[in-house]
């Protein structure tokens, strides 16, 4: 379970510990490849936000909105844009007391949360430098101390599911960046292969638990939108039957706009292997 926060150790933080779902019942720093282009400069610009936990004024990367265009959006729903992938720059990092969230979460702490990540992170985190363009083992890295951070915080199960989501999306870009240069380093292309499959599984667990026990919309996302996320997940899993079930109960759904039913219908078609 521990391997889902490798690397976080360089920034001080011992996570052995930590269970990423222990209150329901229930390696990475690879060659360093730039993502980004020259015209990245224009999209991202600074913005100042004030960290909940320590008061310090933090400048983060943001993706200007309307700069990236969307190209396509894969069954799990991740979207794949032209120049640059904004979700890198999605977690807010306060590089003096190591409190990261994505952005959406970032300022939902209790005081009672705040007084857990000083006392578990901020204790024995090291800060470090991020160059203002991340490549993918720094945009990885910053989502593994966010889902370490909503951990400690205890946050539901939804938002947790979210970001392995997103962490599985991250390897598979990166993976699609590297086949695309020609990159013909196998061994980071498998275990970036490993790595997305191993936070598909923590995402697909995460979002059942949430399905049973959250009340909805959850990470802007409506029941039915989580029940066909869960439903390619498994798929994605090879738990086939379990994906058609969930994809089944999408398409006959009265709460599904026809769009969703649409893609319902395509992973029922990769399933039985006809696409
Ligand atoms: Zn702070």
């Amino acid at each position: 379970m521990s391997d889902i926060f490798s690397g976080l150790d360089k920034l001080g933080l011992n996570t052995n510990k930590y269970k990423l779902f222990e209150e329901e019942k229930n390696k990475q720093s690879s060659k360093v490849e730039t993502i980004t282009k020259k015209s990245v400069k224009d999209v991202l610009y600074d913005r100042k936000v004030m960290c909940p936990v320590c008061g310090e004024h933090i400048i983060t990367k943001t993706v200007r909105s309307g700069k990236v265009k969307l190209i396509s959006i894969d069954t799990d729903l991740r979207p794949k844009y032209d120049i640059l992938t904004p979700y890198i720059y999605d977690v807010i990092l306060c590089n003096k007391c190591g409190y990261a969230a994505l952005n959406r979460f970032f300022r939902k702490i209790t005081d009672t949360q705040a007084s857990w990540i000083k006392k578990q992170i901020s204790a024995s985190y090291k800060g470090r430098k991020y160059p203002d363009e991340y490549t993918y083992s720094h945009a990885i890295e910053r989502y593994k101390l966010a889902l370490l951070n909503a951990v400690i915080k205890r946050v539901k199960a939804s938002e947790k599911a979210y970001i392995c989501l997103k962490i599985a999306w991250l390897y598979r870009t990166h993976t699609e960046y590297l086949l695309k240069e020609n990159n013909s380093n196998q061994d980071i292309i498998k275990s970036n292969k490993e790595s997305e499959i191993a936070f598909i599984e923590k995402a697909y667990k995460g979002f059942i638990v949430a399905y049973e026990a959250e009340t909805f919309p959850v990470c802007g996302m409506e029941e039915i939108t989580v029940m066909y996320l869960i439903g390619d997940l498994a798929r994605r899993l090879g738990r086939n039957d379990e994906a058609m079930q969930w994809v089944s109960r999408v398409i006959v759904s009265k709460a599904a706009n026809e769009r969703l039913k649409e893609r319902a219908r395509h992973v029922k078609d990769l399933i039985k292997g006809k696409t």
